[in-house]
């Protein structure tokens, strides 16, 4: 916008030199091309064929990733409409845990249809109440495409679980991993007092470790925590014990440790010294009092209260992480403890741990009655391998448990969006006016999913689309894209499997998003607005699945 165009003669407004101001249809249109240049740049990364993305933090880091929301996480995005974009994708991964990509590519669609119908002079208003009637009803029709499952179906779980794994990094691996997740999951599943189920994933930690195959990555009743004891003549091995979770220093105190002496004769010194090395021995005292054959201690322990330790045959380990404090609780059955002086033996868990050398592992087993908590201990080659995988093992765990609480799942391959897009078109016909063109729009922009799935595989998203819609309009609402074999099937039969929590919170965010950008009518900026030509390449259309973050992201950056 140049500075003739700025608005003059409003003295309610007051702009700087800088500063730029856009109304009506070029603020709906710039803020449309950068949230779609955010929707373009994910967009290649969707399905199991999609690729991957490099990222470089500005610290130098490198991030592989296939995983929608961590490649908007790690992009410097510095425009205000992008960033609602990537609003969309951290909601989704919020309540859902996967399925960002999907929600991001389907609010770009929405946008791109609003565009086309901004150009024929559609009130945005009409626009923003058809998106919000098209996405209730898509809500409404994914419940009654949804079929329920048994929460003993650990074929169908398994293939939820490789369905959300699938293209992050694993897939050799996948049968392995599924079926660990879902083993994982199913052990930290209880009935809830009112009948209904509840996963509890607090009481399941993931763990990772480089240096082997993701084959052999396992399941552990109980904990791992990679620590060394913190003196070497202490035992490694502790079978049954009672184990004292402590959150203190066992140290001085920090006033007593400052505490500034001046020292007249040797024989205060040595008084001093004494007095110290007392009250670490009371320290030590307290700990067999108790009766602990174990301390776990969040903070650092004393080079003194270690040897005493010791000595006493006790294990201990230092600076163990808060949040294995916390989970350790779980599996041994303990209390945290925070001053030592008032810790009862009442506060002590039971448990297991062993050394395993070559690891560098702790392995901590619960044997208090009241013991849970499972360890999914990941493993591969590198870290860039098993971030990746931890990545796909955290989606499969989200929807595996959204499978077992609501007992309900979703054909996969773009099979809910051509059926619920071809339920939304019969549906528009009940709605007047302008808003049935923009539940139409809606019903459209679901279709990016399997076009780019089947784009993403190098087939042919038309000819896919095509017999996708045909198959539908015959009443075969669980066929979608197998992009492993280009197959327009049941993806039922083919494992292809999603759940309705994921793909329903899609459909909300990629709506409510592609709603709030619609709202802005008035783009008062302090700073420069132009575009730099990001709107002509951000505008372009189905364009080719692997066009990744090029020039699209330049006027953002
Ligand atoms: P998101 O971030 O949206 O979860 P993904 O990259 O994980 O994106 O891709 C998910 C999509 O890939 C879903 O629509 C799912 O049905 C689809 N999908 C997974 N496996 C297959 C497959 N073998 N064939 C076709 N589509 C698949
Ligand atoms: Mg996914």
């Amino acid at each position: 916008m140049s500075q003739q165009q700025r608005m003059q003669g409003q003295p309610m407004i007051i702009l700087g030199d800088d500063a730029q101001r856009m109304k009506d249809k070029s603020a709906q249109e710039h803020n449309i091309a950068a949230a779609r240049a955010v929707a373009e740049s994910v967009r290649s990364t969707l399905g199991p064929k999609g690729m991957d993305k490099m990222l470089v933090t500005s610290l130098g880091d490198i991030v592989v990733t296939n995983d929608g929301v961590t490649i908007l996480d790690e992009m410097d995005i510095d425009n205000p409409t992008a960033e609602m974009v990537v609003e969309v994708a951290e909601t989704q991964e919020e309540e859902a845990g996967d399925g960002t990509t999907t929600a991001v590519a389907i609010a770009g669609d929405l946008l791109k249809n609003a565009e086309d119908l901004l150009d024929q002079d559609i009130h945005p208003t009409a626009i923003i109440k058809g998106f919000t009637l098209a996405s209730e009803q898509a809500r409404d029709e994914l419940e009654e495409i949804a079929v329920d499952i048994e929460n003993d179906d650990d074929e169908t779980l398994r293939q939820v679980a490789g369905t959300a794994m699938t293209g992050k990094g694993a897939e050799q691996y996948s049968d392995h991993l599924s079926e660990l997740v879902v083993d994982a999951a199913q052990s930290v599943t209880v009935e809830a007092d009112d009948g209904s189920t509840v996963v509890d994933l607090a009481f399941l930690k993931i763990e990772t470790q480089t240096g082997q195959s993701p084959a052999s990555s396992e399941l552990l009743e109980g904990g791992a925590i990679s620590k060394d004891p913190v003196h070497e003549d202490m035992p490694t091995t502790v079978e049954d014990g009672d184990v004292l979770l402590v959150d203190e220093p066992l140290e001085l105190s920090e006033a007593e440790a400052d505490t500034q002496v001046s020292v007249t004769d040797p024989g205060q010194l040595d008084q001093f010294l004494q007095q110290e090395e007392q009250e670490l021995r009371a320290l030590v005292d307290d700990i067999v009092d108790l009766g602990a054959d174990v301390v776990l201690c969040q903070k650092g322990i004393d080079d003194m209260v270690q040897h005493y330790l010791a000595k006493e045959g006790i294990l201990a380990l230092r600076r163990v992480k808060r949040s294995d404090i916390e989970f350790l609780r779980e599996v041994l059955g303990a209390k945290v403890v925070s001053d030592l002086s008032a810790a009862t033996e009442a506060d002590l868990g039971t448990g297991t741990l062993r050394r395993d050398e070559d690891e560098e592992l702790f392995y901590i087993e619960g044997t208090a009655e009241n013991a849970h908590g499972v360890t999914l201990l990941l493993r591969g080659s590198t870290d860039h391998v098993v971030d990746e995988i931890e990545r796909g093992v955290n989606d499969a765990l989200d929807v595996v448990g959204s499978a077992l609480t609501t007992g309900q799942v979703l054909p996969g391959g773009g099979a809910p969006e051509i059926e619920v897009a071809s339920r939304l078109r019969e549906f528009a016909d009940s709605v007047s006016g302008r808003q049935q063109l923009a539940v139409e729009a809606y019903a459209d922009a679901l279709e990016v999913v399997p076009r780019v799935l089947a784009e993403n595989a190098g087939y042919d998203s038309i000819d896919t689309l095509v017999d996708l819609r045909a198959a539908h309009s015959e009443g075969s609402e669980q066929v979608g894209i197998n992009v492993h074999t280009g197959e327009v099937e049941n993806t039922f039969d083919a494992g292809i499997v999603e759940t309705p929590t994921a793909k329903k919170q899609a459909l909300s965010s990629a709506g409510e998003a592609a709603n709030l950008v619609l709202k802005i009518d008035d783009i008062i900026s302090a700073g420069d607005l132009s575009t730099e030509g990001e709107e002509d390449e951000g505008a372009g259309g189905m364009g080719g699945g692997m066009g990744g973050m090029g020039g699209g992201m330049g006027g953002m950056m």
